[in-house]
């Protein structure tokens, strides 16, 4: 648990707002100064229900998004996907390398097999008809840090410029080749890149040709 949750809950606990009092049962689990490390995670369960605004939606979604897990990105993403996918209900992998994770990159077989599986059985159980596959990086002109954790750690020799170019051939080979299956679902392409200005923008990666009349 992140260091900041638990001061959260360490306030949480020595001075209750208004909202959260009368949740909390501490008559069954009196706290003692020495109890109180571990008692705070008890009583945590019991103060912290919470009933969401929406009910539950039956409707089985039939777009699954792949991305990273990285976080910095996660607002983004989603104003992405609301705004000019308008995709707001949606299933998810999320898993370092995003899109890639489902890629060789040249030599990491192994782990690619296991993604692809999870995400062939995902296609087939949930009855997904449309895949968002994702990558993420640096634009060419965007800084260092913003590259893919991931892909730094499948290339750890190579430049930004080179880790863009292996995404590219990764989309590529998503796009042409599938996931080692036949795929009758329709699968977009992106990678979410972030400028020198901070600014992100989702490029789609290997666009289907423009048609020759
Ligand atoms: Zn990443």
């Amino acid at each position: 648990m992140p260091l900041d949750i638990r001061a959260s809950l360490l306030l949480l606990h020595e001075q209750p707002p208004d909202r959260f009092r009368g949740l909390a049962d501490t008559s069954r689990h009196p706290v003692s100064p020495k109890t109180r490390g571990n008692d705070l995670l008890s009583s945590y369960s019991e103060m912290t229900t919470f009933i969401t605004e929406s009910p539950w939606n039956r409707a089985r979604p039939r777009v699954l998004v792949v991305a990273c897990s990285d976080g910095r990105l996660q607002e983004n993403l989603d104003d992405f996907l609301q705004r000019s996918l308008r995709i707001t209900h949606y299933d998810r992998l999320y898993a370092p390398g995003g899109a890639g994770a489902l890629t060789r990159s040249g030599s990491d077989f192994i782990r690619a097999g296991f993604y692809r599986r999870e995400c062939l059985d995902l296609v087939r159980l949930h009855g997904i008809q449309s895949l968002i596959l994702l990558f993420h990086g640096p634009a060419i002109d965007g800084p260092a840090e913003a590259v893919c954790a991931d892909y730094r750690r499948k290339l750890p020799a190579s430049s930004l410029r080179d880790i863009r170019r292996q995404q590219e051939v990764d989309a590529r080979e998503l796009r042409s080749a599938g996931l080692g299956w036949p795929m009758p679902v329709e699968t977009l392409v992106f990678r979410c890149e972030v400028g020198a200005d901070d600014v992100v923008r989702f490029a789609a990666l290997a666009a289907e040709p423009p048609q020759i009349a």
